[in-house]
């Protein structure tokens, strides 16, 4: 069993496609452990995208996740993180396959309508910076 952060960005949220996002990942058996939908704050943001910090892209995508809500989750299953990893498709809608989200739905590297953690540690950092233990469901 493994534990991911997955985030509907603000432009997922902006185009209703929240419902049709978790139910793909509901429907692949993973379980939502947490949820809760927050305006990101600048700090959080910057955290979150730290690994980032040093890229030409780093304000622009900082700018756009705390443009409004966004719902952060975290889903629980097993391989959650390569799976989801897979069903959100490439970070590129030129290369994000069809039938994965970015490749159905996204057109646009920057406004791509979701992130997944890519690592176990990742997975558990941004666990830890989105919720708080008691927001979570516990094990089993
Ligand atoms: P992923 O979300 O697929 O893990 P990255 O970790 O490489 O992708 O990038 C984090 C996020 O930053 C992307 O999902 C996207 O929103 C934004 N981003 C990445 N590369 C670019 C780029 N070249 N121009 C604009 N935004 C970008
Ligand atoms: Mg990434």
């Amino acid at each position: 069993m493994e534990r991911t952060f997955i985030m509907v960005k603000p432009d997922g949220v902006r185009r209703g496609l929240v419902g049709e996002i978790l139910r793909r990942f509901e429907d692949k058996g993973l379980r939502v452990v947490g949820l809760k939908m927050v305006v990101p704050s600048r700090d959080l943001a910057e955290k979150h995208y730290g690994v980032h910090r040093d890229k030409p892209f780093f304000n622009d995508v900082v700018e756009f996740i705390t443009s409004g809500p966004v719902v952060a989750l975290v889903l629980e299953g097993p391989d959650a993180i390569a799976l989801t990893r897979a069903m959100m498709g490439k970070t590129r809608p030129t290369e994000a396959a069809p039938g994965t989200i970015r490749g159905d739905y996204a057109n646009s590297t920057e406004q791509n309508l979701v992130h997944g953690s890519d690592s176990p540690e990742t997975a558990s950092e941004e666990i830890e910076l989105w919720f708080r233990t008691e927001e979570l469901l516990s094990e089993a």
